[in-house]
């Protein structure tokens, strides 16, 4: 064995300790640190050659990285939707990497079945009955990838042809309708060989983001084949929703799979005043839910459902000798787009264990309940401009004159300079504005007032 690790294999405890010891300190700074520290061009070092062990890594990482890292996982980082790691969580992600499980397969271990448990518990957390199955990927964007690549196998299905076997081109061109997709959406298109184009945006209802069913509607009925329609449930910017409801009933009349973006609006249905947005979410042929967002795990955690796991089993399937027969419960790794995979199922375990249905109620009521107050707030004040309700969890607003797009800019630098917060530009309705989203379960009403406070001198 080289030294170095023999050394560290023979202190290992102390190691251990000393690497929790300085999360444990990281951690205890978290709600003084800066939320967003601005980069400045680092220079990579050269690449070690004799090694300085894991005491030296760390002192490196600490001195030359560590300070430059944002405070994302603290409660005054209101850019994107980010969440942190709820303490259950981190220490459900430790233990991942000390076991170091593949749940590609189940010949080995029952880590398969811990994140079968923790899919079928998330299932029943947002609604989605027995007929959904589902597994965990790295992210939304995954999330739709793989609902997206079975949506695309099943138009095969419906034109007599087998995407999966004869290519994307068998297929023919593709239509995807939405009123406000995410831009993943039009990635995940890219990249499954359906074309960016394939995307054909919907007018949305007036003032809102959510998809005007009528137009819908009659861009499907303009159609003469079968098609997918991206649902939205919960938009970036306004946090808005499709009415499911009335879109999964245009099922009755027209030919389209269901692809319902929840990616953080689906914790909306945890919440009892917010939980109607969600109810229809069963309606959907593939669902995604971001869990490194509102459930506060680390990244990377999402889940994909779906109630079609056959076609999906086409599209992912592996097959090789060494991997065995694929049985009535599929492995894995004949479902998702990665074969090995690390347990990414455990820090959601651990959270809904630690905190339950209850808990992670609390954590979506807060997050809804301050982000009402900074909009309250900024709506009192002379300086800004909401501009649009607070629906759920992110305040979209914008300077109250001058609001052109270098005025945006030059605020997002200079409250990311600032350090007290992070928030992030968008351009809601052509309007250049800003964000603030809440998501992580540190953030408390003191924040907002230091958030507001910070803005107000800011702005
Ligand atoms: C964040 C987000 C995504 C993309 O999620 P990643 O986890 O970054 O891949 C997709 N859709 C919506 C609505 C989102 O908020």
């Amino acid at each position: 064995m080289h030294p170095r690790l023999a050394e560290d294999l023979n202190s290992l405890p102390d190691l251990l300790d000393a690497a929790r010891k300085h999360a444990g300190e990281t951690l205890a700074g978290l709600p003084e640190r800066a939320a967003a520290v601005p980069p400045a061009g680092r220079v990579p070092a050269p690449l070690p050659l004799e090694g300085s062990g894991a005491r030296g890594a760390l002192e490196e990482f600490a001195q030359r990285w560590e300070p430059t890292f944002a405070g994302s996982a603290g409660p005054r980082y209101l850019g994107f939707v980010t969440g942190g790691a709820t303490p259950a969580a981190l220490a459900g992600d430790w233990l991942t990497a000390t076991h170091d499980q593949n749940p590609a397969s189940g010949m080995d271990s029952s880590a398969q079945d811990l994140e079968r448990e923790t899919v079928g518990w998330l299932a029943e957390l947002f609604g989605l009955g027995a007929e959904f199955s589902g597994a965990f990927v790295t992210g939304a964007t995954m999330s739709t990838v793989t609902g997206l690549a079975i949506a695309r196998e099943w138009l095969g299905e419906r034109a007599g042809v087998t995407v999966s076997r004869d290519g994307a081109a068998a297929l023919g061109p593709v239509t995807v309708l939405s009123g406000s997709p995410h831009s993943s959406v039009s990635k995940a298109l890219s990249f499954l060989g359906m074309g960016r184009s394939a995307l054909r945006t919907v007018p949305v209802l007036p003032g809102r983001e959510a998809v005007d069913v009528a137009k819908l509607e009659e861009a499907l009925a303009a159609l003469d084949g079968p098609a997918i329609v991206v649902a939205n449930a919960g938009t970036v910017n306004t946090v808005d929703f499709d009415d499911l409801r009335a879109i999964a009933a245009l099922k009755r009349r027209y030919d389209f799979w269901l692809h319902v973006d929840a990616a953080f609006g689906g914790f909306a249905a945890l919440a009892p005043e917010h939980a109607a947005l969600t109810a229809d979410l069963d309606q959907a042929d593939s669902v995604v839910v971001d869990l490194h967002k509102w459930l506060n795990v680390p990244y990377d955690s999402a889940v994909q459902f779906t109630r079609r796991r056959d076609l999906q089993l086409r599209v992912f399937s592996n097959n090789a000798a060494y991997l065995g027969e694929i049985g009535d419960t599929p492995d894995f790794l004949h479902l998702t787009p990665e074969n090995s995979r690390r347990l990414r199922a455990l820090p959601a375990w651990f959270s809904l264990v630690a905190y339950g249905r209850d808990g992670h109620r609390e954590i979506v009521e807060r997050c809804v309940a301050l982000a009402r107050d900074l909009g309250a707030r900024l709506d009192a004040s002379p300086r800004w401009r909401l501009l649009a309700p607070v629906r759920l969890n992110v305040v979209c607003f914008s300077p109250a004159s001058d609001a052109t797009q270098e005025r945006i800019d030059a605020l997002v630098r200079a409250i990311a300079e600032d350090g007290t917060t992070f928030l992030t530009p968008t351009v809601y309705d052509g309007r250049p504005a800003l964000r603030a989203a809440f998501s992580n379960w540190r953030t408390t009403a003191a924040d907002v007032e230091r958030v507001f406070a910070a803005l107000e001198r800011l702005g």
